[in-house]
């Protein structure tokens, strides 16, 4: 790939705000000003006290939710509603419990009509890529949660998104599913090279994967710093302990703490 084409950019952000209006009680501003761009295959994270905004920007970037203001582009056209483009994985999975394993994964594309043998073709790449191979006849409630959200990624990817959107999709595993989990995930972006942007409010997950992380600030959320993650890839978990990783961690948690504090005793 040429160096232009790795600069492309796949998403731009541009001036986005959001504004909850509530009969009963008072207007949230939850976004202010959210300008930010994404490169084709770049990975950002966001990180972010509770209550920042951050799920919001997303809903809005899916096009799930409207912007108050602002606007969304995708290679360059704005989009204002969900699509193909565009695939998000949450914290919970939300695969069909009466499908099993390839039936989810190749859902999305059966929705678009791809036929059934292609469709299957398609879904066992991702499961296999996810590694979840010999797993593709079980059904959701026999698997794990960590399982379950690698067919919630594999089933995202299979629709071939130029954006994978994902909402502290592990913040509900345990934390050593959580490591490997993100291991998972660093191997599958290396093998895919999709442009993801990734919500999560732990530091470390947010440095260990990106290249770029972005910290938002609360009340209204605005972006209060952006920071290149310039540590050498392939990345493992031994580098969680180095300094560079560290002083990384630090500088961003000493950005937020007061944030994150203030939001505990707000709940
Ligand atoms: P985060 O994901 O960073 O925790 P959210 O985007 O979920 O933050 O929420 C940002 C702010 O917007 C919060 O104050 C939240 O209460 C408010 N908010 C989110 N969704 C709604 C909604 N549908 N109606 C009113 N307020 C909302
Ligand atoms: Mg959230």
């Amino acid at each position: 790939m040429s160096e232009a084409q790795s600069e492309a950019v796949r998403l731009r952000v541009e001036k986005i705000g959001k504004v909850f209006g509530r009969r009963d009680k008072p207007v949230v501003e939850a976004l202010r000003d959210i300008d930010m761009t994404v490169a084709e295959g770049e990975f950002v994270s966001i990180v972010g006290a509770s209550g920042s905004g951050k799920s919001t920007l997303l809903r809005i970037i899916d096009g799930l939710l409207a912007p108050s203001s602002g606007r969304v582009l995708v290679d360059g056209r704005a989009v204002d509603r969900p699509g193909r483009d565009r695939a998000v994985v949450f914290q919970q999975d939300s695969l069909l419990p009466w499908k099993t394993v390839i039936e989810n994964v190749a859902y999305g594309l059966t929705l678009a009509r791809t036929p059934k043998a292609e469709a299957h073709r398609t879904a066992q790449h991702f499961i296999d890529i996810a590694g979840l191979g010999g797993f593709e006849h079980h059904y959701p409630h026999q698997l794990s949660g960590g399982m379950r959200q690698r067919v919630n990624v594999a089933r995202a990817l299979a629709v071939d998104p130029k954006i994978l959107l994902l909402d502290e999709p592990f913040a509900a595993l345990d934390a050593q599913t959580r490591e490997i989990m993100q291991t998972e995930l660093l191997s599958i972006w290396q093998e895919t090279r999709k442009t993801v942007l990734l919500i999560t409010h732990q530091i470390d997950e947010a440095v260990f994967l990106s290249d770029r992380v972005i910290v938002f600030s609360a009340r209204p959320g605005t972006i209060r710093e952006e920071i290149p993650v310039r540590l050498p890839r392939p990345r493992d978990l031994h580098l969680k302990r180095s300094p560079e990783f560290t002083a990384l961690v630090d500088h961003i948690w000493t950005s937020i703490e007061a944030e994150v504090r203030a939001s505990l005793k707000q709940g």
